[in-house]
């Protein structure tokens, strides 16, 4: 997408980002998604990947890729409603995929908020097999799961060589994250590591390679602490850019450039985003 050269100094400045998980979808932008967009595209968003949640929201993903340059589509089958899931929902997956970049977001929630995680298993376990089949990546949410999302990774032992997904908004430990690089699977950050005391995340985004690292606003949920309370937006990825080279003490470009480059690897996005300057 071509970016205007006459908004702020502040983007002409700092490299394109990719936003790696943004509910672009979410309801909350119905009235005004083409503003968030432009406002997203002003601030220099080059590309977006959405993820789905579940299988009546692939259609309205699938129009909104086809309306908006450089937004990339995934379908997948969120563990917060595996109840609502149906395994004719599987076979809708399955026909969704030729139309994305990955599959997600699944993977485990909050064992102490579910009752239905022998759900949340099944459906997890049901989607690695598709990652495996369709050559895919998987986008994971392992909110207070992460312990348990590795045991099912290790033992599913995908071997995708662009690699075999990402733990999204990742909250787990230094170990944990090394345990997951091992797999070859990435880790992405969004607005939490802008919070102050935030020590646990900074301490990662400080230490783990810039190949393990990708950024993302998972907007219009997880706002950083400049807007705490508000609709997050894809436009505000730049303050997670920015905490991020604050914390490893390098430059925006160089944090933000790992990031495109491993979103553009694991997601088989048009090389192109990585020549936007
Ligand atoms: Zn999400």
């Amino acid at each position: 997408m071509p970016l205007n050269n006459t908004t702020s100094m502040a983007v002409s400045d700092t490299l394109p980002v990719i936003d790696t998980h943004v509910h672009f979808d979410d309801d909350r932008f119905d009235e005004d998604r083409i503003d968030v967009y432009q406002r997203a595209q002003s601030a220099g968003v080059s590309a977006m990947v959405v993820p789905a949640t579940m299988a009546s929201r692939f259609n309205k993903i699938q129009c909104i890729a086809n309306e908006f340059t450089h937004v990339y589509a995934t379908a997948g089958l969120h563990p917060m409603f595996s109840k609502q899931h149906q395994p004719a929902h599987l076979e809708t997956l399955g026909n969704t995929l030729q139309h994305c970049v990955a599959i997600g977001e699944c993977g485990l929630d909050k064992p102490e908020r579910h009752t239905d995680i022998t759900q949340q298993e099944f459906w997890f376990e049901a989607q690695i097999d598709l990652a495996r089949t369709q050559a895919l990546p998987l986008i994971i949410h392992a909110r207070n799961t992460v312990e348990a999302v590795i045991l099912m990774l290790k033992r599913a032992a995908l071997s995708r060589s662009a690699g075999n997904g990402v733990v999204h908004s990742f909250n787990g430990s230094l170990q944990q994250a090394h345990q997951l690089l091992d797999l070859n699977y990435k880790v992405s950050f969004g607005g939490p590591i802008t919070y102050p005391r935030a020590h646990k995340l900074h301490k990662l985004v400080a230490s783990l390679p810039l190949e393990a690292i990708m950024f993302e606003t998972d907007a219009p949920d997880q706002p950083g602490i400049h807007q705490r309370g508000q609709r997050n937006e894809p436009a505000w990825i730049s303050q997670v850019t920015a905490q991020a080279a604050e914390i490893r003490k390098t430059s925006v470009q160089e944090v933000t450039a790992a990031s495109n480059l491993n979103a553009v690897q694991l997601f088989a996005l048009p090389e192109q985003l990585l020549k936007l300057h």
